[in-house]
């Protein structure tokens, strides 16, 4: 049996085929490396380029390799982006998504991850980590375009012999632990990704988006976690569904939150370098504060964090980007 994996060139798809490749699966990628990279998609996973949405291109792939579960990560990822481009947003993330699950059905895969996120929450109404069964309310189009695809699969669920599980993703930052893969794009708008950059000079200086939400510092907070920890969740999700468990939305997130501002002050104890930073006015789409409730995911999924530590998290993230650096690359 093999998986396919959507956006394998991307941050999280790539270091996700390594994780199947380590836990000794056959690996199918496709990704139309828009935004991901060749380079990044372990050597062992068998690749097509092209479009999610390519019905012709996806029963090739299905005719070719005996794929039992799909983990789909190809979509957009930025918050402000999907406020200024909702319908490309829409397009991205909703329409692509249900013609790649409409392929699935049509070819009986019976299994489905999806990449989704805290963002279907918007801002929480209570202080405490959100659970899975609060109100979906996205404050963003991105939210939206996720919560959107979660609704189809729950209702492809219903209709078809077809499992799904959604994580919910919270911050998502570091790197591979073995170094094989990171977060490589030169346009990455993600604070930690951002925080490194400008520790390690590669940007000038770098912005707080607001210093006036309704937090104990004033900056945002989010609960910050590492990819590997991540990309074992789906590990966990595929091996619960493939024993018959059932459809599932669950958190991925540690259960504790960071500011903004300490998370700079973490990335500058870790890197012993300060860095310029200018208070800028909010971004658009930002909930001041999301932290998860992992309950679910570690009883459902059996999930047991092994990198829940912001400066390891940040240490990883550095060496990325010093990686990149002595390639040249960014
Ligand atoms: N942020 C910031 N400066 C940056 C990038 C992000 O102040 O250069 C803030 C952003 O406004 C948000 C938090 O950091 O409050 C996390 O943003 P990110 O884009 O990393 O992830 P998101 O929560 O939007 O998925």
């Amino acid at each position: 049996m093999a998986v396919l994996v959507t956006g394998g060139g991307g941050y999280i798809g790539s270091h996700m085929v390594w994780a199947l490749i380590d836990a000794g699966e056959e690996v199918v990628v496709i990704d139309r490396l828009s935004t991901g990279f060749r380079w990044a998609i372990a050597p062992e996973a068998r690749f097509y380029e092209g479009d999610i949405a390519d019905q012709d291109l996806m029963r090739r792939i299905f005719s070719e390799n005996n794929v039992d579960a799909i983990i789909h990560f190809a979509g957009s990822i930025v918050v402000p982006e999907s406020v200024a481009d909702p319908l490309g947003y829409y397009e991205n993330n909703t329409v692509k998504s249900r013609a790649l699950i409409a392929s699935a059905v049509e070819a009986g895969i019976p299994h489905f991850v999806f990449s989704s996120t805290a963002a279907v929450y918007g801002t929480p109404k209570v202080l405490e980590p959100v659970t899975e069964d609060l109100p979906l309310a996205p404050e963003s189009p991105y939210g939206s375009s996720k919560l959107m695809t979660e609704i189809m699969l729950r209702d492809t669920a219903n209709a078809h012999d077809f499992t799904y599980t959604a994580l919910r993703y919270f911050n998502v930052a570091g790197a591979d632990p073995k170094g094989r893969s990171g977060q490589s794009s030169a346009l990455a708008t993600h604070l930690i990704k951002v925080a490194c950059a400008t520790a390690l000079g590669k940007r000038e200086s770098m912005n707080v988006f607001g210093t006036d939400y309704p937090t104990p510092d004033g900056t945002c907070v989010r609960d910050y976690i590492h990819v590997w920890d991540l990309a074992q969740a789906h590990l966990m999700a595929l091996k619960r569904m493939r024993a018959g468990g059932g459809s599932l939305a669950a958190n991925c997130g540690y259960g504790r939150g960071f500011s903004v501002l300490e998370v700079l002050e973490a990335v500058k104890k870790v890197n012993g370098s300060d860095f310029p930073v200018t208070f800028a006015e909010r971004r658009p789409g930002d909930p001041a504060m999301i932290v998860a409730n992992p309950g679910l995911a570690k009883r459902e999924l059996g999930w047991v964090p092994q990198y829940d530590d912001l400066e390891g998290i940040i240490s990883s993230a550095l060496d990325w980007e010093r990686h990149l650096m002595r390639k040249n690359s960014y």
